[in-house]
C-alpha cells in the first residue's frame, strides 16, 4: 500500500464522516468492514485515506475484468449517449444478441433476464412452479449450506438456517439434504417433487465443488422422476472456473459432453459491475413462461446488455477464461503450499480456478483472542496489509479475483497472505 500523504487527519475524518452517515441512514443489514472505497482500477482498490490494496474479492466475485475496465467504461458512456432504458415491451439489438451470446455458450435454448441472482433463482423457481403446476407437483429439493438469496423464495431454497429466521412462515414447498450425497437426494423425492436445485460449486457455504457422480447421478435421478434439475450458477458461473459454467469444468474430464440442466441462473460476474441477471432454460422448458407469468421492468436493459456484450468480447479475445483456470490453478497450488508449511494454520484449501476458499485451523491463539470468527478476523488482517478477501462462514477466506487477474498479482496476494499466517504464529 502507498504511503499516506499530510493529509491524514483529513483523509480520516473522511471516513468518519461517511460511517456516520451509514450509521445514521442506512439500514444496517450488513457487519461492514472498516474501509471506505474511493476508486478502483483493475484488480486495485484505493480507500479514501489514499491506502492501495489488491483485490481478492472482487465485490464477491462480480468485478469479472476488475474495476473500471476502460473498455468497458467506453462502451457504458456510448450506450448511454444512445439509450439508457427501453421497457421489455419492445425490442433492443443487444438483448437478443446477448441471449444469442449466452445460449452459444451453454446449449439450445432461451434466456429471461433480470437484474440480480436472487431474480435469477426466483425465475427458476416459477418455471419449476409453472411445470409442475397441472400434476400438483411444486415441492423443489436443495442442498444444505446452499445459498439462493434474499428474497422470500430465495431464503426459503436456502439450506441454511440463519437466513430465515425471523422471517416465517416460509414459502412452502421446499426441502434441504446434504450436498454431494445422492442418495439423501433420492430419499427426499416425494410425489410431489418438481426440482432439484444446487450450486455447482456452493459459495456462501464456504467453496465446496459437486463432484462429477453427484452430478451425473442428480441429472439421472431427474430423468427418472421427472424433475427439472436447476443449477444455481450465480457465483460459481461465467468463467469463474475456467469455463462458462461450473458443470462444464467438473465434468470436462468425463468424456461426457451430453450433461446438462434444465435451467441456469446467473447474475454476479455477468454485468462485471453493472447489476444484471439472467436465467437461462432449456428447450425443453424454454416456452412455458409465456407472456404475462413472468417480467422485470429493468431486466435486459440497453446499459446493462451492452456492457454484458462486451465483457463477453474480450473474454473471448483474450482467453480470459484460460486465464481464470491458470492463475486460480496457481493460487490454489501456492495455497496448498502453505498448508503444509503451516499445518497448525491452514486446514484445507478448496476450490476451482477463481473461486477458492482457504479454511483455517479452529484454533489459532492470534485469531481467537480477537472474539470474532476466525474468518473476518484473518479478513481484517490482510486488509491491515493491503489484501481484500471475503469471509465464508466462521474459518474460511475466500478468493473470487477478477478473472483477469495476472501471475503477478496472484504471486504478490500470496506473498500478502503468507506475511499475515506468519504473523499469527505464536
Ligand atoms: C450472491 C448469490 C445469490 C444472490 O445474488 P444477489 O444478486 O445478491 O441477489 C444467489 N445465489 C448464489 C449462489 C450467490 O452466490
Amino acid at each position: 500500500m502507498s504511503a499516506v500523504d499530510t493529509s491524514t487527519t483529513e483523509a480520516a475524518s473522511k471516513a468518519e464522516a461517511i460511517t456516520s452517515l451509514y450509521e445514521q441512514f442506512v439500514v444496517p443489514t450488513y457487519g461492514r468492514f472498516p474501509l471506505c472505497i474511493e476508486r478502483g482500477e483493475g484488480s486495485r482498490l484505493w480507500d479514501v485515506d489514499g491506502r492501495r490494496y489488491l483485490d481478492f474479492g472482487g465485490g464477491i466475485a462480480v468485478t469479472s475484468l476488475g474495476h473500471s475496465h476502460p473498455e468497458l467504461a467506453d462502451t457504458l458512456a456510448t450506450q448511454a449517449q444512445k439509450l439508457w432504458h427501453c421497457s421489455n415491451l419492445y425490442y433492443t439489438e443487444d438483448q437478443g444478441k446477448l441471449a444469442e451470446k449466452i445460449v452459444s455458450h451453454v446449449a439450445p435454448g432461451k434466456v429471461f433476464f433480470n437484474n440480480s441472482g436472487a431474480e435469477a433463482n426466483e425465475a427458476l423457481i416459477k418455471l419449476a412452479r409453472k411445470a409442475g403446476n397441472a400434476e400438483g407437483r411444486f415441492e423443489i429439493i436443495t442442498a444444505t449450506n446452499s445459498f439462493h438469496g434474499r428474497t422470500m423464495a430465495g431464503i426459503a431454497a436456502t439450506g441454511q438456517d440463519k437466513v430465515k429466521e425471523g422471517f416465517s412462515p416460509m414459502l412452502p414447498g421446499f426441502s434441504h439434504v446434504p450436498f454431494n450425497d445422492l442418495e439423501a437426494m433420492a430419499g427426499a423425492v416425494t410425489p410431489a417433487t418438481i426440482a432439484i436445485l444446487i450450486e455447482g460449486v456452493q459459495g456462501e457455504g464456504g467453496i465446496n465443488p459437486a463432484t462429477s457422480e453427484y452430478l451425473l447421478g442428480l441429472r439421472k435421478l431427474c430423468d427418472e422422476k421427472g424433475l427439472l434439475l436447476l443449477m444455481d450458477g450465480v457465483q460459481c458461473g461465467f468463467f469463474r472456473t475456467g469455463n462458462f459454467q461450473s458443470f462444464q469444468s467438473i465434468l470436462s474430464g468425463q468424456g461426457d459432453q451430453s450433461f446438462l440442466p434444465d435451467g441456469i441462473s446467473m447474475a454476479k460476474s455477468l454485468g462485471g459491475g453493472f447489476p444484471m441477471g439472467c436465467t437461462w432454460i432449456s428447450e425443453k422448458y424454454q416456452d412455458l413462461l409465456g407472456p404475462g407469468t413472468h417480467g422485470t421492468t429493468f431486466g435486459g436493459t440497453p446499459l446493462a446488455c451492452a456492457v454484458a456484450l462486451k465483457i463477453f468480447e474480450i473474454i473471448e479475445r483474450d482467453d480470459v477464461a484460460a486465464n481464470a483456470a491458470k492463475v486460480g490453478q496457481h493460487l490454489i497450488d501456492g495455497l496448498l503450499s502453505l498448508q503444509s508449511k503451516y499445518p497448525q494454520l491452514i486446514k484445507t484449501v478448496r476450490g476451482m480456478g477463481m473461486m477458492i476458499g482457504t479454511q483455517l485451523q479452529a484454533d489459532i491463539p492470534l485469531l481467537k483472542d480477537s472474539g470474532r470468527p476466525a474468518s473476518i478476523a484473518m479478513v481484517l488482517k490482510l486488509h491491515e496489509a493491503g489484501l481484500i478477501t471475503i469471509p465464508s462462514g466462521p474459518a474460511t477466506v475466500r478468493f473470487l479475483p477478477a478473472l483477469n487477474l495476472t501471475m503477478g498479482e496472484a504471486d504478490e496476494g500470496l506473498s500478502i497472505f503468507e506475511n499475515t499466517l506468519k504473523t499469527l504464529l505464536s
